[in-house]
């Protein structure tokens, strides 16, 4: 249980907004690095957060190169792809699977940061405000998520159908496995659009669910109910959650900081978003320490996290591109069959780690 703490009065080196992988990591570090850190988030951990609790290799090798501890509960060495028609079945190093509640939990109660409970409503004049009370940090890192109000309170908020998809997900129960799948050719024939399904295995079931982006949001949880009971699994408690598009509009402003999900770094074309919330939470909590324990001046701050995280920034403006590309590939049979087996292999080795979208965008010729 953690204990949540008086902090009025207080002025913290740095107060983050959500206790997810970005902003946990970011406390994480912070501590370590030795900066007076509060965290805030309007539910008490452990909690749910709609989400295929699937760590590529990249995330749990940044997880490791941290020294961050992390719970898993099943994972796969195989990886069936549908697509164009095709089944593209690769083997890998594997995804493992978590469970959000328990994984976020874990990666808080290793930072050692003062926690609170309050839902921020904004961010006012450098000061974070909450429900129930008001809490001064020197720098401030809005790492809640996809409804970011840090990301509101500084106007570069977006929430529709153009910046964020929207992913339903189940907790299923049925028979044990060892494969990931990733089926994008049921999304395009059912619900006409680019997107996924996908079967993650956990331990006495899987993490069952759908994401499609690009056109209106659309209700898909009849569509995860039908795909996981065809599939042989017994459905448990539905949830969806709106995920960004990849789409990066700002890195903060003045003491404000964004990371992870609120800062829309999310991969648009598979949804990988816990590797970019680690990735830029770490980043915050450098950048932070760089500009007020080394230059001694808050403004520092953002234009080093700014150079910190542009390479992520970069690869998740890619992936826009190739969701558009997607898309027109998607409404044309003939050229799906064509590029199929080619693109399925390249996409494969993108979200198992092995490439990026940089290497993707390459002429085919090249690799
Ligand atoms: C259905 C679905 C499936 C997904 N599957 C995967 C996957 O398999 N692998 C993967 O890598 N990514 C996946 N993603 C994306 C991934 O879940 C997110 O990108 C990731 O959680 C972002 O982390 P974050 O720390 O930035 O934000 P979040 O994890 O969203 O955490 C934000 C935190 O802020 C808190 N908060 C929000 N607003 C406030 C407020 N006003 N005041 C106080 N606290 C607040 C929330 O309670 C929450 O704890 C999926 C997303 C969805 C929706």
């Amino acid at each position: 249980m953690l204990k949540n703490i008086d902090v009025k009065n207080l002025v913290y080196d740095l107060v983050i907004v959500g206790a997810g992988p970005a902003g946990s990591t970011a406390a994480y570090v912070a501590t370590k690095l030795g900066l007076k850190t509060l965290v805030i988030d309007r539910l008490q951990p452990p909690r749910e957060k709609p989400c295929g609790g699937g760590l590529t290799p990249r995330t749990w090798r940044l997880l490791n190169r941290l020294g961050l501890e992390f719970p898993t509960y099943g994972g796969c060495r195989v990886i069936e792809t549908r697509a164009a028609g095709y089944r593209f079945t690769l083997e890998k190093e594997p995804i493992l699977v978590t469970r959000r509640p328990h994984f976020d939990y874990a990666l808080f109660k290793q930072s050692g940061a003062d926690f609170v409970r309050d839902q921020v409503l904004t961010v006012k004049s450098g000061v974070v405000v909450g429900r129930l009370g008001e809490y001064g940090g020197r720098i401030i890192l809005g790492a809640d998520g996809a409804t970011s109000a840090v990301a509101k309170s500084i106007g570069v908020y977006r929430l529709d159908y153009k910046s964020h998809a929207m992913a339903y997900m189940t907790i299923a129960e049925g028979p044990p496995s060892d494969t990931c799948v990733v089926d994008i050719d049921s999304v395009l024939r059912e619900v006409g659009k680019p997107g996924y399904a996908w079967i993650f295995p956990l331990d006495g079931g899987a993490n069952v669910g759908v994401g499609a982006g690009l056109g209106r949001w659309i209700d898909l949880r009849n569509f995860v109910r039908k795909y996981a009971e065809d599939a042989g699994y017994r459905v448990g408690q539905m949830w969806g959650h709106p995920i960004s598009l990849g789409h990066v509009r700002s890195l903060g402003r003045g003491n404000v900081l964004l990371a992870g999900e609120a800062a829309g770094l999310v991969d648009a074309t598979t949804g990988e978003g816990i590797y970019y919330a680690i990735a830029s939470g770490a980043a915050a909590a450098v950048a932070t320490y760089v500009g007020l324990k080394v230059y001694g001046s808050e403004r520092r701050v953002l234009p080093v996290y700014t150079q910190l995280v542009k390479p992520y920034v970069e690869e998740v403006k890619k992936t826009r591109l190739i969701l558009q590309m997607a898309k027109y590939i998607a409404a044309r049979p003939a050229v799906a069959k064509l590029l199929g087996k080619r693109l399925i292999k390249l996409y494969s080795s993108v979200y198992t780690g092995e490439a990026t979208y940089s290497l993707l965008l390459k002429p085919v010729s090249q690799f």
